[in-house]
């Protein structure tokens, strides 16, 4: 359950950037890979945020999605075939097409990441 820690640090970076006022809507980025489950970071939100500015804040995840890239040619891999099945079936699909230059030196480069896109607050009064 990793994901109450990241939630944790989640709220303390949106609560430092609403500088005292309080938060109405947090908006995430969730990669596909990130293993993060948005059902848990909502709960752990609801219960690490209460008390602070950030209670009742209302989150919304924007998932990302996998992308890898051929160290060989630089060209990025068409993952969008595989999209509804899990990260690690796409991974196998992909290490075992290879790319289509030949090369088999695939990386992940997108939709790992986890983190703050941006924060409402509401107005001063
Ligand atoms: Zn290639």
């Amino acid at each position: 359950m990793h994901e109450m820690p990241v939630t944790q640090a989640l709220l303390d970076l949106a609560l430092e950037h609403a500088g005292g006022r309080r938060i109405t809507d947090i908006y995430l980025q969730v990669g596909r890979m990130a293993a993060i489950v948005p059902d848990s970071v909502e709960v752990f939100f609801e219960y690490l945020s209460e008390g602070t500015l950030a209670e009742g804040a209302r989150l919304h995840f924007e998932m990302v999605p996998l992308e890898m890239t051929c160290l060989d040619c630089g060209s990025k891999q068409d993952l969008s075939a595989w999209a509804d099945q899990p990260p690690h079936t796409i991974l196998q699909n992909a290490f075992a097409r290879g790319c289509a230059c030949g090369g088999k030196n695939l990386r992940v480069t997108g939709g790992v990441s986890f983190g703050l896109v941006s924060i409402d607050v509401e107005p001063e009064s």
